[in-house]
């Protein structure tokens, strides 16, 4: 394969990194983060909810309608999908497959179901999970948020107890992050990739 404007050093090798967490939980700040510092590139999902005015499409997220969601689907474009919140979410498959054949880190921002589902068809994908220092400090983070009635903040408190169970049982996350200070948890996010780089590097 071409590998035009590949800013990745010689001897990286592809690693799909995974970064799951609940809502609220700093999860965006951190790949971000990860992103600039690791030289990594971000897939952009694939959703039907609505876009707001914080988001770009094509750059946050791909905005499509029902139809066009499903067709993708049926078409097997999605490396996984789940419903979030009433929408769909999906990672169109593609792209992620040429980024890791080109030797990059690939950065998938998902739910646990599409974290499983990737895991699943890749095992090889290393998993981050960020976990809140408490469920109390979670709550209380989704109502400073300001952005979602009371309605809705406990829903996604629900959702998230849901999936901090799932992340703590099994062994679907490699690493489990607390975001207590944000600037150590993006060390940590870091010091975990790294690692995970310099380990395959040498397999
Ligand atoms: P938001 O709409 O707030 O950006 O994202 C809502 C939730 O959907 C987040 O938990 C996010 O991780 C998850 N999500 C975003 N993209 C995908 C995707 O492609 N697949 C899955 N399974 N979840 C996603």
């Amino acid at each position: 394969m071409a590998m035009m404007h590949d800013h990745s050093q010689a001897g990286d090798v592809g690693i799909l990194l995974i970064v799951a967490g609940p809502s609220g939980v700093g999860k965006t700040t951190i790949t971000r983060e990860l992103l600039r510092r690791c030289n990594a590139v971000f897939s952009v999902s694939a959703t039907t909810r609505p876009k707001t005015t914080a988001d770009t499409e094509g750059v946050d997220y791909f905005f499509l309608t029902d139809d066009q969601f499903e067709q993708r689907r049926l078409a097997s474009e999605f490396l996984e999908w789940a419903d979030v919140f009433d929408c769909k979410y999906g990672t169109p498959c593609r792209p992620v497959i040429e980024h890791l054949d080109a030797g990059r880190l690939v950065i998938l921002e998902i739910d646990v179901r599409g974290a499983r589902q990737v895991k699943d068809a890749m095992p090889d994908a290393f998993g981050i999970f960020i976990l809140p220092p408490s469920e109390e400090i979670l709550l209380k983070r989704l109502r400073g948020r300001k952005r979602e009635t009371e309605e809705v903040i406990q829903r996604r408190f629900a959702e998230a107890r849901r999936e901090i169970a799932e992340a703590r049982e099994g062994d679907l996350f490699d690493v489990l992050i607390v975001n207590d200070d944000l600037e150590e948890a993006i060390d940590a996010a870091v010091a975990a990739v790294e690692t995970e780089r310099a380990r395959r590097a040498t397999r």
